[in-house]
């Protein structure tokens, strides 16, 4: 095993690239914003979330124990005007869309976190952070609810960059009982017909900004090591959570390392309902698989905007085929004795490997990564054209290369047990017809080709056996 150099991150809260030393030993804690569940996810949450997908299964490959905690946000105003609209209880509405959440993840194949936590169940550790806010004079009740003052926060605006005089005069939520047009809800009183809570302050639902905060300091303690989200979360939730977390626990920072997703584009303009360019990940997984979705979006740098476009969702499609055509072709290479060729073949094969880590240590560059992955396709395409044959443990090494970097980037060699269904049944259907053949019935086994040509599947005899592939 190759001895890696540090990795190194750029750090929005000190505007700095910094080699990654968590607060404690090899452990580390991550808090990534999750998603507020009153509709589908779209394709910005799905930049998000593979890519801190991609982050976790890297730094466990490297040897940190990482915890992956997420929030749920099932208490919120969306949730609550949707539910409205729609003649719903909240409760349920949230739970259907959080059911959604979990399937569109799964179908991306994230698996990285280690728990999903509702903000509806941090009830007691809400009220606790308010109250001490309140009590250390960091916070004050009015009739419309509970508000940090941000003039007790020095730092307020440390993580966006902005000063504190900007933000006095920044108009979050205009409420004239605030004392500063700046200062954030921690608990907002709401009518009595409304879903909500008792509080020691009133009737109401908790500000968005105190979830987290409630969430991460039960889990993690006092400090911990990355925080994610995408960019436009900066300010104000997470400037937010600092001031919050910070003035309760009175220890800084909050957080080491604030690592940010850029935006995603729908052909050159922000994503958003009324301009009708909404595409949800179920959307985009009807026409593509995750392999595909996984590449487009991995393919440009995390903190890069990305613009989606279909012709690029096709593209990467055709990557994802290059890669698997290659790990095809090396399977029905000859097995042979290896050669000088192939042992210079596979140093260059560890030496891509080599850079494919590189780059993923240099900011989590994937679209660098993948460019090492394409390179090494070109390798192993050409050593198989022009060799024809491998030794077994030479073969053995690339696919293990190949599987170790895919799963890397969470994509996927073998399907589903869907197709694997369907694999099993074109092998049954191509078995028969080699016997039809057998017994030259030559005018049955094309018919059987013919027929599943209508169906999407290309039947090709080659001097090495029938091969077959999926054209629709
Ligand atoms: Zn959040």
């Amino acid at each position: 095993m190759t001895v890696f150099a540090d990795l190194v991150v750029f750090n929005t809260l000190t505007r700095r690239f910094e080699p990654f030393e968590p607060l404690v030993g090899r452990r580390v804690f991550m808090f990534v914003c999750g998603p507020t569940v009153y509709d589908y996810s779209h394709l910005g949450h799905a930049r998000t979330y593979v890519f801190y997908d991609t982050l976790a299964r890297f730094l466990r490959k490297l040897g940190y124990s990482l915890f992956y905690l997420q929030n749920i946000t099932d208490v919120d105003d969306k949730i609550v005007n949707r539910a409205a609209e729609e003649g719903r209880d909240p409760v349920e509405l949230a739970r259907e869309f959080e059911s959604y959440y979990y399937e569109d993840m799964r179908a991306l194949n994230i698996t990285s976190v280690n728990l999903y936590a509702r903000a509806s169940d941090y009830l007691k550790e809400i009220f606790e952070q308010v109250e001490t806010l309140i009590k250390l004079g960091k916070a004050y009740v009015t009739e419309s609810g509970v508000y940090f003052d941000i003039t007790t926060f020095p730092d307020y605006g440390k993580l966006s960059g902005q000063r504190p005089e900007e933000l006095r005069v920044h108009r979050i939520e205009p409420d004239p009982t605030k004392r500063n047009p700046g200062d954030f809800a921690l608990w907002r009183n709401r009518p009595r017909e409304e879903f909500g809570w008792e509080s020691p302050w009133g009737y109401g639902r908790p500000g968005w900004h105190i979830e987290d905060t409630a969430i991460s300091i039960k889990h993690f303690g006092k400090q911990y090591d990355i925080h994610g989200g995408a960019i436009e979360l900066a300010f104000p939730h997470h400037e937010a959570e600092i001031a919050q977390a910070e003035s309760f626990t009175g220890e800084k920072p909050f957080v080491k390392y604030w690592i940010h997703t850029g935006l995603l584009t729908v052909e050159g303009e922000k994503m958003s309902k009324s301009l009708g360019n909404f595409v949800t990940i179920r959307e985009a997984l009807r026409e593509y698989d995750a392999n595909t979705l996984r590449i487009f979006l991995l393919s440009r740098h995390y903190r890069s905007p990305i613009d989606f476009r279909w012709e690029y969702l096709e593209q990467a499609r055709s990557s994802y085929e290059r890669i698997i055509n290659c790990l095809e072709n090396l399977k029905e290479l000859e097995i042979g004795e290896e050669g000088d060729e192939e042992r210079e073949f596979l140093s260059r094969v560890r030496e891509r490997r080599d850079s494919f880590y590189r780059r993923m240590l240099d900011d989590v560059n994937t679209a660098e990564a993948l460019g090492e992955l394409y390179e090494l396709v070109r390798d192993v395409n050409s050593f198989s054209e022009r060799m024809g044959k491998i030794s077994e443990a030479g073969r053995n090494e690339v696919i293990s290369t190949f599987s170790e970097l895919l799963d890397l980037l969470g994509l996927r060699i073998e399907e589903g047990p869907d197709t694997s269904m369907l694999h099993a049944l074109i092998s049954l259907i191509l078995d028969v017809r080699e016997n039809l053949r057998r017994r030259r019935e030559y005018d049955l086994a094309d018919e059987i080709r013919g027929r599943m040509r209508e169906l999407g599947i290309d039947v090709q005899d080659t001097p090495k056996g029938t091969k077959w592939r999926i054209i629709g």
